[in-house]
């Protein structure tokens, strides 16, 4: 039998429409709206695409965003102070540097710079470490959106048999992090792997974040399996994930489409950790 096809641009709405409460409460509990500022180095036509639709998401949500375009010979000191004022900034409660910075820069020494507090997209080290030990933090958005589209689709995670392929510090570390805490049983799958094909055979929960179209065939797939497909790849026919989708349906249980599966869910998160920034920011400032 086919498997159920998720629809993430719909959870992501409900996510939205959630965050868009926690909004409203937040201002008429403390009179300010939560704010995101985004940093774009450079003029990359994908970055500025991925930022409108954070600009766009933010505004239906209530969030109030800054956006801050550098051009391309920004200098590290230059980010640096920008980042610093940011940092400082109450009105502030989230802030992004859009990924990749231009070479001249390193974006992880840049990305350091962020205040843990206000790190919405959880990629700095002290929220890599607060991941890491279990304790409370904020996370990034793209496994944080994996584990939401799960949770909505009441995926058992707790004892399931998870692989992932893929370790970035983006989405494969922090997925397998994520996945841990939820009590699965995590293996991380990589470029060195051996036997990928039987690892992924495994897997009740299976999790392609690679980069390589249609990387991931269906006879790879344990039926009746959760199939979740991280990745973007673009080929003349149009946009593909790494999963083979046509042959994986047939045997999973659930099954993310590309597009329309976890991308949308990237920003509806980005959402959310704005909003749990402003709050937890709020807390601290309120009076005793
Ligand atoms: P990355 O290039 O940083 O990491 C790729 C990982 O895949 C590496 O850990 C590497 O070891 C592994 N890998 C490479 N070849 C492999 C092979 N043959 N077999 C097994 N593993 C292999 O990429 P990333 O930033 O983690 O992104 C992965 C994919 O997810 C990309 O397509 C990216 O566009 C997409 N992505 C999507 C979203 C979203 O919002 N949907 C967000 C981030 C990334």
């Amino acid at each position: 039998m086919a498997a159920t096809v998720i629809d993430g641009r719909e959870v992501a709405r409900l996510v939205g429409e959630e965050v868009r409460q926690e909004v409203e409460a937040l201002v008429a509990q403390t009179g300010v709206a939560p704010g995101l500022a985004t940093v774009l180095v450079g003029e990359d036509p994908a970055s500025a695409v991925y930022v409108a639709g954070k600009h766009r998401a933010c505004a239906e949500a209530g969030i109030a965003s800054i956006h801050h375009p550098l051009p391309a010979g920004t200098s590290h000191e230059e980010l640096a102070e920008l980042l610093h004022a940011l940092n400082a900034d109450p009105t502030v409660s989230g802030i992004l540097l859009q990924l990749p910075v231009p070479d001249h820069l390193e974006g992880a020494a840049l990305t350091a710079l962020i205040d843990p507090e206000k790190d919405v997209d959880g990629l700095t080290p002290i929220s890599a470490g607060r991941l890491a030990q279990g304790v409370s933090g904020l996370r990034p958005c793209t496994p944080l959106g994996v584990i939401e589209l799960m949770r909505r689709h009441e995926v058992e995670l707790t004892g399931a048999e998870a692989v992932v392929v893929g370790r970035s510090d983006l989405v494969g570390k922090p997925l397998a992090a994520l996945l841990l805490q939820a009590n699965a049983t995590v293996t991380v799958c990589h470029s060195r792997t051996r036997e990928l094909p039987d690892a992924c055979r495994r897997a009740d929960v299976l999790v392609a974040a690679v980069g390589i179209a249609r990387l991931v065939r269906g006879d790879w797939v344990k039926p009746g399996a959760a199939v979740i497909d991280v990745g973007i790849n673009r080929l003349p026919e149009g946009l593909v994930g790494d999963v083979d989708f046509a042959s994986a349906r047939e045997r999973a249980g659930l099954i993310t489409p590309v597009p329309g599966g976890v991308g949308p869910m990237t920003i509806a998160m980005l959402l959310r950790n704005t909003v749990s920034a402003a709050r937890a920011q709020a807390l601290v400032r309120a009076p005793s």
